[in-house]
């Protein structure tokens, strides 16, 4: 088990497979963005071997995300090295779900449970204008490819105001009266070089929640108030799915935090929203032993900063791609 100095015991491990992606969501990178050259990228067996010391020091819950991680060559096989490592538990993936209708299935089989789609409208055109690229026809035979597979499915929705804050978000939500999925809304975070964007358009929860349910009626809390994941969740009445709200910048669940995160380019990250790190690739390619490396982890956690400090005008300087969210 690590844990921290305020004794917080981390032990979950978001992994960004590659900084690439398909769409370029205006909150998220600029149209113009630059990636790492392949050989900054962890490969598949620095991945599994960094897997396999995580799992050995306690960490049981693994998201893959990215840039867009089904982007990521051999992503079925990292996928099913990472589901047969001891003590991996959970292992959950966030996408865009542009390619999910052909990988749904063999992800799933491969060992993948969990699934969060980003999704943050149904309108086709308005749709395109947030990710600039995309087509929203092919995400949503990816949220039905993946109902089908078997997979757990919760969608996932940046909320800017403006943008998709109103009737977007009403027709987000209705989906989960006749569908078992989560809907999640996610405050927009200042991020790399789209800060004043994001600050303008931040949604607080309570708004939010006060415009669904002006359509949709009243939504009870769940689980007593108590945070799954990261999110609060109420259910419509009637509804078969539920809303999740993910309100990092108005209601910071900095006390509850269990997470490191790890870049593309082998940086370990102690928190979404600053800078501080650990690079684990010198390591890796200089032939560090797994307890050297576990050891370099152990202390690097130890340091983890308390909150993400967005009170104190503090933004990190990457993109969120390159973090993975
Ligand atoms: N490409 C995948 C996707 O979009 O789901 C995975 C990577 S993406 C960076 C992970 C999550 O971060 C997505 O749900 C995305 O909507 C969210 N995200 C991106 N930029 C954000 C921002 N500035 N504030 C809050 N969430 C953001
Ligand atoms: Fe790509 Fe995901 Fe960022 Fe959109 S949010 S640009 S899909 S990485």
């Amino acid at each position: 088990m690590v844990v921290d100095r305020f004794n917080r015991e981390i032990n979950y491990l978001r992994i960004s497979l590659t900084d690439l992606c398909n769409l370029r969501c205006v909150y998220c990178m600029p149209e113009d963005m630059t990636f790492h050259p392949g050989e900054e990228i962890l490969q598949d067996d620095e991945i599994q071997r960094l897997v396999s010391v995580f799992a050995r020091m306690g960490f049981g819950k693994f998201r893959l995300t990215g840039g867009e991680p089904t982007l990521r060559e051999n992503i079925v096989e990292i996928v099913r090295r990472m589901a047969e490592t001891p003590g991996v538990r959970e292992l959950a993936m966030t996408t865009n779900g542009v390619t999910l209708k052909h990988l749904a299935r063999p992800l799933f089989e491969a060992g993948l449970q969990r699934i969060n789609i980003s999704i943050d409208t149904l309108d086709p055109e308005k749709y395109r204008r947030i990710t600039r690229w995309g087509n929203l026809d092919d995400v949503l035979s990816g949220i039905r490819a993946a109902e089908q597979s078997g997979m757990g499915v919760k969608l996932n929705s940046v909320v800017v105001r403006g943008h998709n804050d109103r009737k977007d978000a009403v027709d987000l939500a209705r989906l989960t009266l006749d569908n078992p999925w989560q809907v999640r809304y996610i405050e927009v975070m200042p991020m790399g070089r789209v800060t004043d964007f994001q600050k303008a358009g931040i949604v607080p929860e309570q708004e939010l929640r006060d415009t669904i349910s002006s359509k949709l009626g009243p939504m009870e809390l769940l689980n007593g108030g108590r945070l799954d994941g990261e999110a609060r969740v109420f259910r419509l009445k009637g509804a078969m799915g539920t809303l999740g709200f993910i309100s990092a910048v108005t209601k910071p669940f900095c006390a509850g935090c269990n997470r490191a995160r790890l870049t593309a380019d082998g940086r370990l990250l102690l928190c979404l929203l600053r800078d501080n790190e650990l690079n684990l690739m010198p390591y890796l390619r200089n032939g560090a032993t797994e307890d050297d490396l576990a050891e370099q982890i152990e202390e690097a956690i130890w340091f983890k900063p308390w909150g993400h400090g967005l009170s104190e005008n503090i933004h990190p300087s990457r993109a969120m791609s390159e973090i993975g969210g």
